[in-house]
């Protein structure tokens, strides 16, 4: 959709921000461009919708050189977001976010409807905000005015330049949220600026690194974290990469403990509970561990987790913890094992309408994270077998 051909950007004054630039983003994908401040990803963004032009190379967007098209027309392709967000202060928020319409010359009545929808999609009630002034909203709410203002045109592309960068971290991940969930329903084709690599990670589908003026690794979130390709970036990204990896890498089925299950259509009827019964006690089966095993999960007829009954408990079922999907990042999950004083929990695999998959302990998720990216220098990166969460978005492309 997006496509750099050799591009370099020198200023009059003789820096060169961009230096032989070649990638390309695919329809549909978020690309972001992480770097320190001044490698060159403002120019880098500002050259697609032409407000600079590169010195050497070309810009290809749908296949079409960008230099052959009208720049006014060309931005009406690309939705633009920047940190600043540079609403119009003696405009309403709906008027804000009708500019572009407006301007386009869709009739004002039509403009503003979808104005409001465009609120309503980046969770702001337009009867509630729409005819708010700028000042009357917080930082992140003005963030939000920002991309729904730039959706209103309904481009294919989007470019943001470190748009969530004006927001504290708490605001910043909730409003990264919304956008993951927004995306997954518009999948606009996004390049987004940040200096920021847990935001680049958290967003990307693929994550340009930058040097100086130039692309060090052009890959995956997980293949960044776990294979850095060049020392450079392995120092960017830091000491505490594998902590980042816990986000990008899912829980997988290989990396999962066998525990003894029992099933309850397998079980003979047993007494009813006594009332005594401590109260997280469910009620009891009379299920009991078929090995000498110290415990084991018991199952329903279907597969479902019931709980686990612990070798000199047998007669008590208790309650399992809340299981976790095949599929979720290991961040989620030791975030929900640490939760739970059992120091295991349940993995259910969605596909199969939720049956229990097995169990992960601490000892799987440093399993896992080591199938999952061994260190660059234990092997070839092509060798490696990296899992990865299949996309950002909610839903398939
Ligand atoms: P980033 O967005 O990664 O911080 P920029 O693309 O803004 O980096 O800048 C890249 C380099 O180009 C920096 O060294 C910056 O000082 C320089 N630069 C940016 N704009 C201009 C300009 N208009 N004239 C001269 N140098 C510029
Ligand atoms: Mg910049």
């Amino acid at each position: 959709m997006i496509r750099f051909e050799h591009v370099t950007k020198r200023y009059a004054d003789g820096t060169t921000a961009v230096d032989d630039l070649s990638f390309e983003v695919a329809e549909g994908e978020l690309v972001t461009l992480v770097g320190p401040s001044g490698c060159g990803k403002t120019t880098t963004m500002k050259m697609v919708n032409r407000l600079i032009e590169p010195t050497e190379g070309r810009i290809l967007l749908a296949g079409e050189d960008i230099s052959a098209i009208d720049p006014v027309q060309l931005r009406r392709r690309i939705g633009y977001v920047i940190q600043q967000v540079g609403l119009f202060p003696h405009r309403t928020v709906l008027d804000n976010t009708a500019t572009v319409p407006a301007l386009l010359g869709v009739p004002r009545a039509r403009a503003r409807a979808r104005a409001a929808e465009l609120l309503d999609l980046v969770g702001l009630d337009p009867k509630t905000y729409g005819s708010r002034y700028p000042e009357q909203l917080s930082g992140g709410q003005r963030q939000r005015v920002g991309v729904a203002r730039a959706l209103a045109a309904d481009p294919p592309v989007l470019l943001m330049d470190e748009p969530f960068g004006a927001v504290d971290p708490v605001v910043r991940e909730h409003l990264q949220n919304e956008f993951l969930r927004l995306q997954s329903q518009v999948r606009k084709t996004v390049l987004l600026v940040t200096h920021d690599l847990e935001e680049a990670v958290r967003l990307g589908d693929r994550i340009a690194v930058y040097g100086q003026g130039t692309i060090e690794q052009f890959d995956t979130p997980a293949r960044v974290l776990g294979a850095p390709a060049t020392p450079y970036v392995a120092d960017f990204v830091g000491a505490d990469r594998g902590l980042k990896r816990l986000s990008v890498t899912a829980v997988d089925a290989s990396a999962l403990e066998d525990v003894p299950v029992l099933r309850t259509d397998e079980a003979t009827p047993s007494a009813p509970a006594p009332t005594s019964a401590a109260p997280t006690s469910a009620a009891p089966t009379s299920t009991a561990p078929a090995s000498d095993a110290p415990w084991s999960v018991v199952l329903d007829a279907d597969g479902r987790v019931q709980g686990w009954v612990a070798a000199e408990e047998p007669g008590r079922t208790r309650p399992a913890p809340e299981p976790v999907p095949l599929g979720a990042s290991l961040r989620e999950a030791l975030a929900a094992l640490l939760q739970h004083d059992t120091g295991w929990l349940p993995v259910v695999d969605p596909a199969e309408g939720g049956r229990y998959a097995g169990v992960l302990t601490p000892a799987a998720v440093h399993r896992a994270l080591r199938a999952a990216s061994p260190e660059p220098d234990a092997g070839r990166a092509e060798s490696t077998a990296v899992t990865e969460q299949p996309s950002k978005s909610l839903s398939p492309r």
